[in-house]
């Protein structure tokens, strides 16, 4: 193995600057630059010249902080360094943040440079490469300029600079707020219900809007926070989601919505509460709003909370207080079987579901109708279990009662979460 003095003083031939120079030693002694370690370097053979155990040191040398686009690697991409952070202070000029990170693209031929001198001279255990330094030496101008934090962890924003072009491209994170949403509408889906026909384009079929549903709970919150955020799309994550025709009423279901590209990251989840309940009024009501991040995101949608709903249901022939004390005896507690639904069939594969009735409770009304609380594990369809599924869902309320029964009106009363 050659010594450390032999590869510098082979290096010297090279017509590198200071930062090319001491970047190859990198990861050698630490609280300094790479800059100020390529100058010691240089002064450290100069002297030994100059003590008389080396010869021509000077002449092959740049002189320190000397001429960087001379650089036979970097051809004085250094140089640059003020203009790269112009550049990156101007692109996140109208966007909030808290935490950034830099990234850049370099010229193939300065990064193939750069790595034939590292094989060539057996640099590679101990030198950093051109990137690292120049995302660091931008990063650090940065912080200086905007006073903000730079994070390898989950930055809010990431700039990418690309050195061959003189441009820059921000990588915004979406942020994700959580809060619970009560839906009184009866004729709105939870998300966005693109149109099959046109698959969002627009077509005759959805007279143009792409949609087959004019709007969703995600819209009517969404769009306020769009338009508050300056971001680009919104996606709702949903803790399950009710029939269209059902209202989420009670405690309300957790949802986190994601805003893509934010340009303001810091709102006033108060004002937006009352912003959404007042252009959704009657539809939609938020609350409980706080920020969150994406790894809860799974949690909300594999959490398998269990639910309570009120059912309005009408029987086709009369029922007796008999039978219904019955069929909450034997009910409550009882695993249903049930066969995928054949209204969503389309969507879900056909299998056998096993799903738990909690407990049910039955009030006997005038005119053949009864309302049904019921509460039970998640998963658990409703409307199969009350009409039975022309037998898919066993046991159901119509075989024991022994009568045909129509779901009038379905609501989720509560999502039992915390
Ligand atoms: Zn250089
Ligand atoms: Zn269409």
């Amino acid at each position: 193995m050659k010594s450390l003095f032999d590869t510098v003083n082979a290096l010297s031939k090279r017509q590198l600057c200071d930062r090319c120079l001491g970047r190859q030693f990198g990861r050698l002694g630490t609280g300094t630059t790479d800059e100020e370690r390529g100058r010691t370097i240089k002064l450290f053979l100069a002297m030994t010249e100059e003590y008389g155990e080396v010869e021509g040191v000077q002449s092959r040398f740049l002189h320190a902080g000397g001429e960087e686009k001379d650089c036979a690697l970097c051809k004085g991409l250094f140089n640059e360094l003020n203009k790269f952070v112009d550049l990156v202070v101007d692109a996140l000029s109208d966007h909030e943040f808290e935490t950034f990170l830099i990234g850049s693209v370099v010229d193939e031929e300065i990064l193939e440079r750069e790595s034939g001198l590292q094989k060539e001279f057996a640099l590679a255990s101990h030198a950093e490469g051109i990137k690292n330094e120049l995302n660091r030496e931008i990063g650090i101008r940065v912080f200086e300029r905007l006073e903000k934090e730079a994070s390898f962890e989950r930055p809010d924003i990431v700039a990418v600079v690309d050195t061959r072009f003189d441009t820059v491209t921000l990588q915004v994170a979406p942020i994700f707020i959580y809060g619970r949403y009560l839906k009184f509408d009866r004729t709105i889906p939870q998300t966005i219900w693109n149109c099959k026909r046109c698959r969002g384009r627009g077509c005759e079929y959805c007279n143009h809007t792409g949609k087959i549903y004019q709007t969703s709970v995600q819209e009517l919150i969404g769009d306020a926070f769009l338009k508050e955020t300056g971001g680009t799309r919104h996606l709702f994550h949903g803790m399950g989601r009710e029939d269209i025709d059902a209202r989420m009423l009670g405690n309300g279901r957790p949802f986190i919505l994601e805003i893509s590209n934010p340009k303001r990251r810091l709102l006033d989840l108060e004002r937006m509460r009352e912003m959404v309940n007042t252009s959704a009024s009657g539809r939609v009501e938020i609350y409980n709003l706080r920020y969150t991040n994406r790894d809860n995101v799974s949690r909300i949608k594999n959490e398998k909370a269990e639910k309570t709903y009120r059912a309005e249901v009408e029987f086709e022939d009369d029922v007796g207080p008999e039978k219904i004390d019955e069929l909450i005896r034997k009910f409550s507690g009882t695993l249903i079987h049930q066969r995928t639904p054949a209204r969503v069939s389309h969507r879900r594969s056909d299998l056998i579901r096993e799903k738990k009735v909690i407990n049910i409770n039955c009030e006997l009304q005038k005119g053949k109708r009864a309302a049904f609380t019921i509460r039970g594990e998640s998963g658990l369809y409703i409307k199969e279990l009350i009409h039975g599924d022309e037998g898919r869902t066993q046991p159901s309320i119509s075989d024991f009662l022994g009568t045909g029964c129509k779901v009038a009106s379905l609501d989720v009363l509560a999502v039992h979460y915390e």
